[in-house]
């Protein structure tokens, strides 16, 4: 076989790894029933009026989409407050991610910030465009430590990234904190908040600085529809951020990256408000009750503001792992996110989350 050269960068790269699918946990166990709270996903689907919507806009695939998605633009900007010079809509939040690192930082130059056992994308991202990845370890307690990230920037960051509320822990940063980290960062650098579960949490004005971003002049926020609205698969999330930075990302980015289709599903899902309302009251409920259930079976678990829970099971991590597996229950080991002893669960319906917990207890007794 010939060897191409490839650049350095990517050598070394491992390939990204999502939560297993369920037809390949049917196809090796054998399986017809499926649990899968492993990514995050929308325990009641996707809304029926957007299913609809899609259907409806079927036929119009052949047309390109409007780059930059100016319907869907204004529709966000109706639903959050924030001018549409200040939003750019992307291929899944990744994409924004992805733009933002390849626009602002300058390779073997520039580099970016974040703390320790976080998303991957930010670091992957980084290797891949040749930046620079700082890590900052975390407090006691998995505590997001804005404070040592200030610390660690210098005039060459470009991007300090915080996950509020965090993925995979659940902790959530408040308004004032990352006020105060926004105050202090050096003047070239932009704080980026990856709000992929801000929805989740209680109450918002507590914790979303999108409220009051016209106070902020170097704040990003990231958003997600493939959370609480239902979407993951169509791949939608926007960015919020000083209109100068969105300008250049819209001139730079590769045009058509948000499908028709992902656009009208987009618009219909903020429209619907009743669907999204009954996403957060099943994830709420569910919350309080596999946090209480979770801890009855001697896991130790972190107080979450997201649609997921992070616990230290009393029995290795893995070996649970596999052994829910078998039984038909996909949860998320955390070994790829630096915490071997932890796994991450998504709440579910009702009745997914009262199977999960009964099939624990079997699992957690019989070892
Ligand atoms: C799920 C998730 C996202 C959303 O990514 P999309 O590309 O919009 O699907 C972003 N950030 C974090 C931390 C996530 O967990």
């Amino acid at each position: 076989m010939r060897e191409f050269i490839m650049r350095p960068e990517i050598l070394d790269l491992e390939p990204y790894k999502p939560g297993l699918s369920i037809e390949q946990i049917k196809d090796k166990y054998g399986l017809d029933n499926i649990i899968k709270l492993g990514s995050n996903e929308n325990p009641l689907g996707a809304s029926p009026r957007v299913q609809k919507v899609i259907e409806r806009h079927a036929a119009g695939v052949f047309r390109y989409p409007q780059n930059h998605s100016p319907r869907l633009t204004a529709a966000i900007s109706k639903s959050i407050g924030v001018p549409e010079e200040n939003i750019v809509v992307g291929n899944g939040s990744d994409e924004i991610i992805d733009m933002l690192i390849r626009m602002k930082c300058r390779p073997g130059l520039d580099n970016i910030i974040c703390y320790s056992h976080s998303f991957s994308m930010y670091g992957l991202t980084a290797k891949l465009c040749g930046v620079e990845y700082r890590e900052v370890e975390r407090n006691d307690g998995y505590q997001l430590p804005l404070d040592r990230l200030a610390e660690a920037a210098d005039e060459n960051t470009a991007l300090v990234f915080i996950t509020s509320p965090d993925n995979p822990t659940g902790l959530a940063a408040t308004v004032e904190d990352i006020s105060v980290l926004a105050g202090v960062l050096p003047e070239n650098c932009l704080l980026v908040v990856d709000e992929a579960y801000i929805d989740f949490v209680w109450p918002p004005e507590s914790y979303t600085p999108v409220q009051a971003f016209d106070k902020f002049s170097n704040l990003v926020a990231l958003r997600t529809f493939s959370k609480a609205y239902g979407l993951a698969g169509m791949r939608v999330g926007y960015g919020v951020m000083p209109a100068s930075i969105a300008g250049y990302l819209k001139r730079a980015r590769i045009p058509f990256t948000v499908n028709t289709l992902a656009e009208e599903a987009a618009i219909e899902a903020l429209a619907d408000e009743d669907f999204y309302h009954k996403t957060l009251e099943v994830v709420m409920r569910g919350r309080e009750y596999l946090t209480a259930e979770l801890e009855k079976l001697g896991c130790d678990v972190l107080p979450s503001q997201a649609n997921f829970l992070m616990f230290q099971p009393p029995k290795p991590a893995q070996r649970l792992f596999k052994e829910l597996l078998k039984r038909g229950v996909i949860v998320r080991p955390l070994a790829s996110f630096g915490l071997g002893k932890h796994i991450r669960v998504n709440m579910g319906t009702d009745k997914e989350n009262e199977q999960f917990i009964k099939i624990l207890s079997e699992v957690l007794a019989g070892e």
